[in-house]
């Protein structure tokens, strides 16, 4: 349940193993499973396991030990399954194209030394 008192979003129903995932990575803290709908080779979204947080603004500032460990798994996820250069995105808004409002980053990367993410994949997720 959020802290809005909401229905619990889906990536908690993720968490609940409610609802299926591709889960790559877990730890006590955090999940994270491959997107549904991938915008890149490689395209994972690492959530926090307590969906109090809306976004990253909001997890900054009420828990940045939470915010460093989520880095920390986005990184491993990235050197294990991209080139090693990759983008670490957390939309933040509607208008910036958040549509779970449960705080996420999306890894995003290609799996091949010569593949570009290019310009475009910085649209909308
Ligand atoms: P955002 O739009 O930044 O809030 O990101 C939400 C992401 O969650 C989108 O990229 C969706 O494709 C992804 N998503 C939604 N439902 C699922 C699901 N059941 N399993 C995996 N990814 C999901």
């Amino acid at each position: 349940m959020s802290s809005s008192g909401a229905q619990p979003s889906i990536f908690s129903r993720i968490v609940a193993r409610e609802i299926p995932a591709t889960i790559v990575a877990e730890t006590e803290h955090i999940i994270a499973f491959l997107d549904v709908a991938p915008k890149a080779p490689v395209h994972v979204v690492v959530t926090t396991k307590d969906p109090q947080y809306q976004n990253v603004v909001e997890l900054a500032a009420g828990n940045p030990t939470l915010l460093a460990e989520l880095v920390a798994v986005a990184e491993r996820i990235a050197a294990e399954r991209t080139n090693g250069q990759f983008r670490l995105v957390f939309n933040t808004g509607v208008a910036a194209g958040q549509t779970v409002f449960h705080v996420h980053a999306h890894v995003l990367g290609s799996s091949t030394p010569t593949d570009s993410l290019g310009e475009d994949s910085l649209g909308a997720l």
